[in-house]
């Protein structure tokens, strides 16, 4: 039975195939899903037009569908939804939570000094869009890594929604896209733990109900960098996709029984589902392959 309770979601950037690392977090956040009942969605976060590949959102549906990975409903796109993050940033504006900033990234140390704050900068001069941060700790539990405390204002700074290029950064639709897509649980990589508190400070700005958090841990190679695509190795290989379900398992900690491995996908994943257990993750931050 359906659980409408629990709403996750997978949200790749269409910027090339999927690699080790993405099908491992798919793979994570989908069993979650699975094993609770709920829905799974699939969205691509599309705004970072320049580092779009095209055929690239194809490709990932396709791999996903290979793996037994099928979402629910239908696929959703960023790109949609411009008008959207441009309401809520008009409104932002209105209520100056939000303020232009012409600082390039070389003048920026890594806590913003909230330089142009206080500045006049004409609406024409080209200018990212920052919001004000306060301060004040935003503290939330992990799942996997238990309570996390950030203070924005002091270890961050104001942050960008709006990049000077016209952008729309990801901070700031993510917590729009989920709401849309009525995610209420996200399991994704603890390369992006940093970004919740952001997110969190956003969805208690704009009095968003704020979701369950979980970071899985990353694949990172014998020199301790993350697989990326640009690292051969981690080309998944669609061939035998069971094979790959397999060692995923093994990487999520899951202790998949060997003859579990020649098995066709569907039956690996019936498997995962009926002994999946997230907490085998606990406190781990990344999985040498
Ligand atoms: N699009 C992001 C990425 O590929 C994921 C965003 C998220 O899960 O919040 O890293």
């Amino acid at each position: 039975m359906l659980n409408s309770q629990y709403t996750g979601r997978f949200a790749p950037s269409p910027t090339g195939h999927l690699h080790l690392g993405s099908v491992y977090t798919a793979l994570a956040s989908f069993l979650e899903a699975r094993t609770h009942q709920g829905l799974w969605r699939l969205r691509f976060d599309d705004l970072d037009t320049p580092r779009n590949v095209s055929g690239a959102a194809n490709h990932i549906q396709q791999t996903l569908e290979t793996l037994g990975l099928h979402w629910d409903g239908e696929v959703d796109y960023q790109s949609w939804h411009l008008d959207d993050y441009h309401a809520v940033l008009m409104d932002l504006i209105a209520k100056q939570q939000v303020y232009r900033c012409q600082c390039s990234r070389k003048d920026l140390t890594s806590i913003y000094a909230q330089t142009c704050r206080n500045q006049h900068i004409p609406a024409n001069d080209p200018h990212s869009l920052r919001l004000k941060t306060d301060n004040r700790e935003i503290i939330f539990d992990d799942y996997l890594h238990g309570q996390i405390s950030q203070n924005l204002a002091m270890q961050h700074g104001d942050f960008i929604l709006k990049r000077k290029d016209n952008i729309i950064a990801y901070q700031f639709a993510v917590v729009l896209d989920d709401i849309r897509q009525e995610v209420n649980h996200i399991v994704r990589g603890i390369d992006l733990l940093d970004s919740t508190p952001k997110q969190i400070y956003l969805q208690q700005l704009l009095k968003l109900p704020i979701p369950h958090y979980l970071h899985v841990p990353i694949l990172v190679d014998a020199k301790g960098h993350k697989l990326s695509k640009s690292t051969l190795a981690t080309a998944v290989d669609l061939t035998t996709p069971n094979r790959v379900l397999f060692q995923l398992l093994r990487w999520l900690k899951q202790n998949p029984p060997l003859e579990l491995e020649n098995e066709k996908v569907d039956n690996i994943l019936k498997w995962a589902i009926e002994h999946w257990d997230v907490a085998r993750l606990k406190s781990i931050e990344q999985i040498l392959i």
